[in-house]
């Protein structure tokens, strides 16, 4: 007779967080009364706009919004997404077959790896990356494939670099500018190469989109979308968390090749019943509302990155200030043994925490992550304690 197990092996392969130890660390000294300052998460501080919360409780007061929703998303916010697509980038989209509402971005990448990926396929996926490419293709018994980013190559994936045998297994590519962890931005010939391999190799490619409008200096991140095309081959996912600061709200979209948009559909029509109508239909107003608010959250986000680019220029680091995202990555201070070991460090000594690169891929490792996303005296004040703890280690 069999034993009895209380997990499947599909979640036993799941790895425990590599950091579980610094996050254990961080709470004992909270529990210790010690101040400290987080600059590890990456969530909106900044208020969801006044015009989408008064929306908001406009739609709560209707009862046809209490009932299931529609599995693909309701028109409005179906046809809100087309809309913003026609307005920001110019590209064309069907809200019935190229548009899918999501429960946020993370849930659709999960759904879109089971839509895609058999077991033993590969995922590409990058190092450094979001941890959930990597987890959801494990998930689904798939393989993935890290695609290294490295600084000399702006971050971007090379795909010369991939063995013939991962390629003829390969069924999806994710690509995600501007990119979480390190800030890059891809530019139009980037995602044109993207394409055109994808189209060469038959492999479906996934542009992760969440920060297309966190961007400084008038600089406008493009879409994939753009590319002649990309239809053949590509999907973009997009996201009202970080534009909108509506992260708790759980609120995305996938739009592009239709096939793909109808077998992530066919997955969440048997997974889950859509997210609540009152979220969508306000974040369809939020998508095609007025866009003053982002203007002063942009000034609020480049005054914090100033703050922590002259924070790091007292430790000897040097990095030029990213065009788009809420993220700084830097290089570890020289001396420095690992970033695990340089985060665990700040948080000891100063209170500050940080994210270790590698805790995004080994591609990671030699780097740390800072998070724009917090009250900026807070931010002044975390620099400030890693300017005097530099000062003293002198
Ligand atoms: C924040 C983030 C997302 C997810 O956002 P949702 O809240 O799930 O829409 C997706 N990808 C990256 C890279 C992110 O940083």
């Amino acid at each position: 007779m069999k034993a009895l197990r209380l997990q499947s092996d599909r979640v036993g392969q799941i790895p425990p967080y590599m950091f579980a130890e610094l996050n254990k660390k961080k709470a004992a000294l909270s529990a210790r009364g010690v101040d400290v300052i987080d600059l590890g998460v990456g969530d909106p501080d900044l208020p969801t706009p006044a015009h989408v919360l008064d929306k908001m409780r406009e739609e709560l007061s209707k009862m046809e919004n209490s009932r299931y929703p529609s599995y693909v998303g309701c028109t409005e916010f179906r046809e809100a997404v087309a809309a913003y697509y026609a307005q920001n980038y110019g590209v064309t989209l069907d809200p019935d077959r190229e548009v899918l509402a999501l429960i946020g971005s993370k849930e659709g990448i999960a759904n879109l790896i089971y839509a895609q990926v058999d077991p033993g396929d590969y995922a590409l996926v990058p190092d450094p990356g979001y941890p959930v490419y990597r987890m959801a293709t494990l998930l689904a018994n798939g393989r993935y494939h890290s695609l290294p980013l490295r600084a000399a190559e702006g971050f971007l994936p090379n795909y010369e670099e991939i063995p013939p045998e991962v390629l003829a297994q390969a069924r999806i590519l994710f690509v995600n500018y501007p990119n979480n962890p390190t800030a890059a931005v891809a530019d139009e010939a980037f995602y044109a190469r993207t394409v055109n391999f994808a189209r060469a190799e038959n492999i479906v490619v996934a542009n992760d989109f969440a920060y297309n409008e966190i961007a400084f200096n008038e600089y406008k991140p493009p879409s994939i979308m753009q590319i002649p095309g990309a239809k053949d081959v590509a999907v973009e996912l997009g996201s009202l968390s970080k534009t909108f600061s509506m992260t708790g709200w759980r609120i995305g979209y996938i739009v592009g090749n239709r096939e793909v948009i109808k077998a992530v559909a066919t997955i969440k029509s048997n997974v889950d019943s859509g997210q609540y109508t009152a979220i969508q239909r306000t974040a369809a107003t939020a998508l095609t509302g007025p866009r003053d608010f982002l203007a002063h959250n942009l000034r609020v986000y480049e005054t914090r990155q100033q703050t922590v680019l002259e924070g790091l220029k007292a430790l000897g680091i040097d990095v030029s200030p990213p065009r788009a995202s809420f993220f700084v990555w830097a290089p570890l201070p020289a001396g420095a043994i690992s970033s695990a070991d340089f985060a665990e460090k700040l948080l000891t000594e100063t209170g500050v925490v940080v994210t270790p690169g590698a805790a995004f891929g080994p591609h990671g490792e030699g780097y740390f992550r800072l998070s724009l996303s917090l009250a900026t005296e807070r931010l002044e004040e975390a620099m400030q304690r890693i300017q005097s703890l530099a000062a003293r280690t002198r």
